[in-house]
């Protein structure tokens, strides 16, 4: 489902090129949690950034169900993007929305469904979630818990095939950590949606993941499933 090519990303620092990802190959499936580990630094967001084309590659190919997502027009790449949720460490909810108005943004935004067909989808969001109580709360009222699970029905909106998150259970206790992490392994299963996460957590990773890419100065330096890289519990 996604194949990154011959992949680098260079920042240009005093007018200096400093590597942070150097000749990354890889290939996710689609239905698997692939992982991506590495200490801060290691160019995990820069990974991830490059995956939706939020940061452009310096060189190398994103292919996201064959199509090349470096050669699009920003109007093809707008299209393309919603094929892909992202979830955040620090939920980048919208603090002056309730939680319904934050979930029904995107949907708004995508302009398909009209205003009861949004919110149809909205409150199937919820349920999916389990917030169908907290519709009408704003951000600030609702724990950390449960502000990355507005983040993921948020992200979830447009259907996508494909959902990155960025050390989204970073910011959580372990217990919130283990009930978000549930709920991307059964969202998963029922949507058969392909997930991309990024942690500095090795428990993280061993809880959820299928595969794992383990990142070092800008390269994998490990890949493989979870049992065979993390041999040692
Ligand atoms: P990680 O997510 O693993 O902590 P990053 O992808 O954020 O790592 O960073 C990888 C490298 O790229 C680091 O050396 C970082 O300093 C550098 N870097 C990241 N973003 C920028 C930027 N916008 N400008 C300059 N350097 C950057
Ligand atoms: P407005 O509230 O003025 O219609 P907003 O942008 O604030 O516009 O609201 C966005 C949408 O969020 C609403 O049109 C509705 O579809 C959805 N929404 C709001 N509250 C709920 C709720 N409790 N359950 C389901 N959907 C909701």
């Amino acid at each position: 489902m996604i194949q990154l090519k011959n992949l680098s990303k260079s920042y240009r620092v005093d007018g200096k090129d400093i590597p942070a990802l150097k000749r990354i190959d890889l290939n996710i499936e689609a239905g698997e949690i692939f992982g991506v580990i590495g200490h801060s630094g290691a160019g995990k967001s820069t990974l991830i950034r490059l995956i939706n084309l939020l940061e452009r590659p310096s060189g190398g190919t994103v292919l996201l169900d064959d199509i090349d997502l470096t050669t699009l027009s920003t109007a093809e790449l707008r299209l393309e993007r919603q094929k892909i949720g992202m979830i955040f460490q620090h939920f980048n909810l919208l603090s002056a929305k309730t939680v319904a108005n934050n979930i029904a943004f995107p949907l708004q935004v995508a302009g398909r469904l009209n205003k009861t067909q949004i919110e149809q989808r909205v409150a199937e969001l919820l349920e999916l979630v389990g917030l169908s109580e907290h519709a009408d709360k704003y951000p600030a009222q609702l724990s950390g818990g449960q502000k990355q699970r507005v983040g993921i029905a948020r992200a979830l909106a447009n259907n996508p095939k494909l959902l990155l998150c960025d050390e989204a259970t970073s910011a959580l206790d372990p217990q919130t950590t283990q009930s978000v992490l549930q709920l991307l392994l059964e969202i998963n299963q029922k949507l058969n949606l392909t997930i991309v996460l990024i942690t500095h957590e090795m428990d993280v990773i061993r809880t959820v993941c299928d595969r794992v890419a383990v990142i070092d100065g800008g390269e994998i330096v490990e890949m493989g499933p979870v049992t065979q890289v993390f041999l040692h519990p």
